[in-house]
C-alpha cells in the first residue's frame, strides 16, 4: 500500500497535469478528506499507508475535479471568515473577496452599536455566509436573510443551525427586500454583478455555479438597480411607478458588493435615490475596490 507522503505527492501531480490552480494545496485538502485527518496530522503521518478504498475514493475525487467541478461542491464545504458552510451546487460559493463585506458591515455596526439593537437585511444570502458571521459577532442584532428559492433556503437554513444562530436569523423567500416586514437598518448584499457576456469567458469552475447568483444582466448592475429602487421606495426613471413604502431606515446603511469598474455607474444610483447620502468605497483582499456603501445617517458612522 502507498504510504500518504506518495500519495500527496502522486495527487499533486495529476491535479499539476490537469492544470488546476493551486494543486498541491488541493492535492493536501483532497487527502485530507480521504483520510479524515487534520492539516497537522498529515504532516506526522507521511508513513501511514493508504488502503485501497481510501485510494478509490480519493480517485473519485480527483476524477470530478478533472472536470473542474470546483472543489467546494466535491466536498460539500468551504470556510469563510474562520467558519466552516455546507455547500452545493444551488449555492454560490462564497468568495474571499466577500469577507471584507463581513468585516466592514461589522466594523460599522460595532461603531453604532451603543444606540440601538440593530436590524439587519442580508439580501441573496446563498449559503448565509455573511448573516450567519454578523449574527455570531453581534448578539444583539436581528436578522433577516434573503434568496429566492427553497433549495437555496435550504442550505442556509443548514447553516444558520449548524452555527447555533437560528434564534436571531429570520430567513425569508423572495425578491430582494421584498419579503422582509420591516425597514432595516443595514442592508448587506451580495447580488449577481458579472455581465451576462463575460460569464463564458471565466474559468470553468465558475460555470458550474449557479447563473442566477452571478448574472447581473448587460452591465451586470440589474439586480443592484432593483435592489435600491426597492431600499429607497422609488423608480429610478420617474413617472409610472410612483413612491412605495422605502425598506432603509433613514438613517440606515446599504454595503453592495460589486466590481471596481461598476463604481461610478453605482454612485449615480445612489446619489439620485438617496440624494444627501454619503457614499464610499471599501478594497477587498486584493486591494481592488470591492464594497460600496451607502450612508444615509449618523447612527451607525464612526
Ligand atoms: N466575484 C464573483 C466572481 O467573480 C462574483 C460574485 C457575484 O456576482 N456576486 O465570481
Amino acid at each position: 500500500m502507498p504510504s500518504l507522503r506518495q500519495v500527496v505527492r502522486g495527487t499533486h501531480g495529476i491535479l499539476e497535469g490537469f492544470q488546476i490552480p493551486d494543486s498541491r494545496l488541493e492535492a493536501e485538502v483532497m487527502v485530507m478528506n480521504t483520510m479524515r485527518m487534520p492539516r497537522q496530522d498529515l504532516f506526522a503521518n507521511q508513513e501511514t499507508e493508504v488502503s485501497p478504498q481510501q485510494e478509490q475514493e480519493l480517485a473519485e475525487i480527483i476524477e470530478r475535479r478533472r472536470k473542474r467541478e470546483p472543489l467546494a461542491y466535491i466536498l460539500g464545504y468551504k470556510e469563510f471568515y474562520g467558519i466552516t458552510l455546507l455547500v452545493n451546487s444551488n449555492v454560490l460559493i462564497p468568495r474571499p473577496e466577500t469577507e471584507s463585506m463581513v468585516e466592514h458591515a461589522l466594523f460599522m455596526a460595532l461603531m453604532g452599536m451603543e444606540t440601538a439593537e440593530l436590524v439587519i437585511a442580508d439580501v441573496g444570502t446563498g449559503t448565509g455566509a455573511i448573516a450567519i458571521n454578523l449574527a455570531i459577532h453581534l448578539p444583539a442584532a436581528q436578522i433577516y436573510a434573503m434568496d429566492l428559492t427553497d433549495e437555496v433556503l435550504d442550505v442556509a437554513s443548514y447553516n444558520v443551525r449548524a452555527h447555533n444562530v437560528a434564534d436571531r436569523i429570520m430567513l425569508l423567500k423572495g425578491d430582494l427586500l421584498e419579503p422582509l416586514p420591516q425597514p432595516v437598518d443595514l442592508i448587506v448584499a451580495n447580488l449577481p454583478y458579472v455581465p451576462s457576456q463575460r460569464i463564458p469567458t471565466l474559468q470553468p469552475e465558475i460555470q458550474w455555479e449557479p447563473r442566477q447568483a452571478l448574472d447581473g444582466g448587460e452591465e451586470g448592475l440589474d439586480q443592484i438597480r432593483r435592489l435600491l429602487e426597492q431600499a429607497a421606495g422609488s423608480p429610478l426613471e420617474d413617472g409610472d411607478g410612483g413612491r412605495l413604502p422605502g425598506r432603509l431606515k433613514d438613517i440606515g446603511i446599504i454595503l453592495l458588493e460589486l466590481d471596481p469598474e461598476q463604481v461610478p455607474a453605482v454612485k449615480e444610483m445612489a446619489d439620485r435615490l438617496f440624494p444627501g447620502a454619503e457614499t464610499s468605497v471599501e478594497p477587498d483582499i486584493s486591494q481592488r475596490d470591492r464594497i460600496f456603501v451607502i450612508n444615509r445617517g449618523q447612527m451607525l458612522s464612526p
